[in-house]
């Protein structure tokens, strides 16, 4: 495979771990609640996130507007969704009831009727979110190499507000050319308009760019539909997939590197018939050795 200039990157789950965070949001907001009343904090947080996940697809509007953009409850209960496309504008005005009913009602399944401990989890819970994104494994040590001769571009599906914060707590903004967050543009991977406009924004061709992220029904597959090779970082995938010739699986980010090194390696094969011409030469050259 010849050289890729350009490399565009999905952040959730491939450079930040947002997993992790989301985790310990609810954890956090689990033992305000524990310190309140001295109910276990993982039961609350558990019953809290079951709570906010069913209010968010009670409104079954938000159930396209999820797939489209690529958005979840878990932004809703701590992101504004600013500069937001006006597609989002019902979602925009929701989202402060949507937050008020999510906390109040998951305090009201463990027996607790108190709208100052909803407030103060709600902020608690937003606070923890915005905390430093942590990168994942090999992350920085990506893209600090990668950024040295190649164009990077983020293309991610997710809030404006809460993508660029992880970007730039995590320090991994300033190796950015540019990024396309689908809550901008009004589409989100797998749409193949998403990774052509990523290519665009840092005046890139197709047969230039490679994709690396870790779903494979978004990335990979808004990747291909514009024929442009991907590395797939397996690591919390069950799922075995056919094999594919532009799609190289890899089961950490940490592996992401020596990969696409290994991808644009000169073929084994050229390489050897090279070799095999040259010594050809030599030995049929005047005074050798035989
Ligand atoms: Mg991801």
């Amino acid at each position: 495979m010849k050289r890729r200039e350009v490399v565009i990157l999905d952040l959730d789950g491939t450079l930040i771990d947002e997993r992790g965070t989301v985790d310990q949001a609810f954890l956090a907001v689990g033992q305000v609640v524990q310190a309140h009343v001295g109910l276990d904090a993982y039961r609350f947080a558990r019953t809290a996130r079951v709570t906010a996940q069913r209010l968010w697809w009670k409104a079954t509007w938000t159930d396209p507007l999820s797939d489209i953009f690529g958005i979840s409850a878990w932004d809703g209960l701590s992101e504004d969704f600013t500069e937001a496309v006006p597609a989002l504008d019902r979602l925009h005005a929701w989202l402060p009831a949507f937050r008020q009913a999510s906390w109040r009602l998951a305090l009201e399944r463990v027996g607790i009727t108190d709208p100052g401990l909803a407030e103060t989890i709600s902020v608690s819970y937003t606070q923890h979110r915005h905390r430093d994104a942590r990168p994942l494994p090999g992350a920085v040590e990506l893209v600090e190499a990668l950024a040295c001769d190649r164009r990077l571009v983020v293309l991610t599906n997710g809030p404006g507000d809460g993508q660029r914060r992880k970007l730039q707590s995590s320090g991994l903004m300033d190796h950015m050319r540019d990024l396309v967050i689908s809550t901008e543009v009004g589409f989100a991977k797998p749409d193949p308009r998403a990774v052509s406009l990523a290519v665009d924004r840092v005046g890139g061709k197709r047969e230039e760019a490679i994709m690396i992220g870790d779903t494979y029904e978004r990335d990979v597959l808004g990747a291909l539909a514009c024929n442009v090779p991907a590395i797939w970082v397996a690591d919390r995938s069950p799922e075995v997939r056919l094999e594919h010739p532009l799609v190289t699986t890899v089961v950490s980010t940490a592996a992401v590197l020596a990969a696409l090194h290994e991808l644009e390696a000169p073929e084994v094969v050229p390489r050897l018939n090279a070799w095999t011409a040259l010594l050809g030469k030599r030995g049929s050259a005047p005074g050798r050795r035989s």
